[in-house]
């Protein structure tokens, strides 16, 4: 079966159609820089010695530094985090960031885990991978299963390793210790600047109705600014089932039933009906917001959209095999490599203000997060109109044009030959 690794090659393949590109772009990028694979044994709470394994994967740095996420998660391996690298290569690029790209993983399930065993393994991740880490050479960030407080034992962990404070090692931390104003929902609110910004040339008018695949950190947020442009919610799932309630779900009650467990804790109130999860994707809305897994809309299910507009909030959610289905059926979608990368780019912002000792206001962050997401919204829509091709392929063929571009600043295989 075709991994997340292929799907991301795929594209960059298919896009090279698009390209006068240099051969040697696409035959570096077939690879991975490093990956690096760590035995994590840990001392549990009750004595016992258990071992994780993890991985850090920096892709390529072709454009600069690699940066990408941690995630904890039990269904994870060596693959997928190259897969998952490669993505992040790409969505550095198509926002222009001065990074390449890079993912790590540890293999677990954090909610089997007490804080004091999570604060340990964070910690040996940091210490095994300390040697491909740092602030001008790869830097972490939070993923599925990770969160601010991770991100702070890994930057004391990584401080104490090489006996200087050093928060431009990662970011997502909390603010306290360096992290950067509007980091937490920078993710949900990138799509949301570029959904309010498109919303005329996707055909979304106020009070559209939304579902959304996922209540973590960019579902959650997504549905709080859905919720604050008017929007109605009709559907929400997590990791335990799915709601359905198509005259809307009050965005306050949604976040008071995931706090005692699951949205699902909302079925049963007047108008809230309980779907499975994998409905989810079929509800009848205009915008399907997709902010869980990868593999989510697939060959199987991709014809039960009912969506027009597909937001991906997570990474690699739509198969290749469903954009082809989707496209056909002129359902528009707002690719992960643009629309969820209003995380990386507030990181970007997090590493600039640690770099120059800085702290940026609230208002300044939301400000330049808003102008880079409408400036490389533009920059895909035109490559997008130019070529009559889908915004997935515009924003692959533009992220590699710029990757192109810093390859062959060091001189092509047309430059030696020639
Ligand atoms: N994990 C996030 C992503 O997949 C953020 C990465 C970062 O901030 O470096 O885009």
């Amino acid at each position: 079966m075709a991994t997340l690794f292929d799907h991301t090659l795929g594209r960059l393949i298919e896009a090279t159609k698009h390209l006068d590109l240099d051969p040697s772009v696409l035959e570096k990028l077939k690879q991975p820089l490093e990956t690096t694979q760590v035995r994590l044994p840990i001392r549990m709470d009750d004595g016992t010695t258990k071992t994780f394994t993890g991985w850090r994967c920096r892709y390529d740095d072709s454009l600069g530094p690699t940066k990408g996420g941690i995630r904890f998660y039990p269904h994870v391996n060596a693959g997928e985090v190259e897969g998952l690298a490669l993505t992040m290569t790409v969505k550095c690029a198509v926002m222009n960031l001065p990074f390449g790209g890079a993912k790590g993983a540890v293999k677990v399930d954090p909610g089997s885990l007490s804080n004091t065993e999570i604060e340990r393994l964070s910690r040996a991740f940091m210490r095994s991978c300390a040697n491909v880490i740092g602030p001008n050479r790869d830097i972490p960030a939070p993923d599925v299963g990770t969160n601010e407080t991770t991100m702070a034992w890994m930057m004391d962990e990584y401080s104490t390793i090489v006996g200087k404070r050093t928060p431009a090692v990662i970011t997502g931390k909390p603010v306290v210790l360096g992290g950067s104003l509007g980091r937490d929902d920078a993710t949900a609110r990138g799509a949301y600047y570029i959904i309010q910004y498109k919303a005329d040339t996707l055909g979304l008018e106020p009070g559209a109705t939304v579902a959304i695949q996922g209540f973590g950190n960019a579902g959650k947020n997504f549905a709080k600014l859905a919720d604050a442009l008017g929007c109605k919610i009709v559907a929400v799932s997590d990791s335990k089932g799915a709601i359905h309630a198509p005259a809307g779900l009050d965005y306050g009650e949604l976040l008071a039933a995931k706090r005692r467990g699951s949205v699902i804790n909302m079925a049963g109130s007047a108008g809230v009906s309980e779907i499975p999860g994998d409905a989810l994707v079929a509800v009848e809305c205009n915008l399907l917001a997709l902010a869980a897994l990868e593999n989510m809309v697939h060959k199987d299910n991709a014809r039960s959209v009912r969506a027009y507009v597909i937001v991906e909030l997570g990474n690699g959610p739509v198969t290749p095999e469903a954009d082809e289905i989707l496209e056909d059926m002129q359902v528009k979608i707002l690719p992960d490599i643009l629309a969820n990368a209003g995380g990386v780019t507030v990181s970007y912002f997090e590493w600039l203000q640690n770099c120059q000792g800085e702290s940026w206001s609230l208002e300044e962050v939301h400000e330049r997060l808003k102008t880079m997401m409408e400036m490389e919204a533009d920059a895909v829509w035109a490559y997008a109109l130019k070529r009559d091709i889908t915004l997935r392929k515009a924003a692959n063929v533009l992220a590699l044009s710029r990757i192109g571009a810093a390859m062959a600043a060091l001189g092509t295989d047309r430059f030696f030959k020639d």
